[in-house]
């Protein structure tokens, strides 16, 4: 594995609360990150096959049942997830985001072979190899998803801190990868949206001023229209298919199915909706038979790592100087 359970103990600058779950906050940040892997675990299955495909081979896919192009364990998981472990261990260790370390955990994530790996992120790793600078160079092309994929552990590291630090810690950690107005405003919208979610905001609010808003400053992303099947790693594509899933099912396992069935980049938008609607719905609303597929390591790191890093997000919260007195 390339985290290490380990290190995030020997390191972490915050400690885990005694009953962590006893915190709505908590409970939500934990059921965002399980989310994230139940999603990709479960989409994994059916990457890159059309809708059709998925209806003769599995009728409605609904168990994370494994195989897939990439030959999946039922309950392993992919790039999105450990990716977002990776970045969420260099945040722990560091005590902050930062892109230098974001890029040399993304490095020795690559080094570790990972199961998948997308064609932007390994491009602009090697880049940064040879330059050392974290920041990938900006690109028309680099529109894929795979910056959005990992917003989560940024998100929760700036839970409750003004949005202006939400949108430097979301390009600080795509920019490593990408570099690319429509996925900075995706990782943007997405980090906003679960601030939001985990502060428990009304979902039509949400949709309006996060979601609409972000087809109302780029009408690419307007998500509407006709229903988005097989939506490809092009971030506008995986945002609307995200959203019409997300914003048109009522709970955790329909977002899941209506999501993952449209094929495409599967695990990708289920990794991303998977995050939104374990914010929104909470632990309570996973499926068991999906918690209990999931691997058992990548369970286990991402509960420690969603706590972890909103005990990070809470301290440094009341860490802001106290009001002056008389
Ligand atoms: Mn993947
Ligand atoms: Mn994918």
């Amino acid at each position: 594995m390339f985290w290490s359970g380990e290190l995030i103990a020997r390191t972490a600058p915050v400690r885990r609360r005694a009953n962590p779950l006893a915190s709505p906050l908590h409970e939500r940040a934990v059921a965002a990150y399980l989310g994230l892997a139940i999603g990709d675990a479960l989409g994994a299955t059916v990457e890159f096959m059309t809708p059709k495909e998925i209806r003769q081979t599995h009728g409605v896919h609904r168990d994370i049942s494994g195989g897939g192009w990439l030959r999946l364990k039922a309950g392993q998981v992919t790039d999105d997830t450990t990716m977002s472990l990776a970045l969420g261990e260099a945040i722990l260790t560091r005590g902050k985001l930062e892109a230098s370390s974001a890029a040399a955990a993304f490095d020795a994530w690559m080094r570790g072979k990972p199961v998948d790996i997308g064609n932007t992120v390994r491009r602009n790793l090697i880049g940064y190899r040879k330059t050392g600078n974290p920041e990938a160079p900006a690109s028309e092309h680099d529109a894929g998803n795979g910056a959005a994929m990992r917003v989560l552990p940024a998100a929760l590291a700036c839970y409750g801190q003004p949005p202006e630090e939400a949108v430097f810690a979301s390009r600080a950690q795509a920019h490593v990868t990408h570099n690319n107005k429509l996925s900075d405003a995706a990782c943007e919208t997405l980090t906003l949206m679960l601030h939001d979610l985990l502060i428990g905001r009304d979902v039509v609010a949400i949709e309006l001023d996060h979601a609409a808003g972000l087809s109302a400053a780029l009408p690419v992303f307007a998500y509407d229209r006709k229903r988005c099947e097989n939506p490809s790693g092009y971030i506008v594509e995986t945002m609307q298919a995200v959203f019409q899933a997300f914003f048109a099912t009522e709970n955790f396992e329909d977002c899941l199915i209506d999501v993952v069935n449209r094929g495409g980049d599967a695990d990708t938008t289920g990794a991303i909706a998977g995050m939104l609607a374990g914010a929104r719905y909470g632990l309570a609303a996973i499926p068991r038979r999906w918690l209990s597929t999931l691997n058992s390591e990548v369970r286990e790191a991402c509960e420690k790592q969603a706590e972890l890093l909103i005990c990070l997000a809470e301290a440094k919260n009341t860490a802001l100087p106290a009001p002056a007195t008389a």
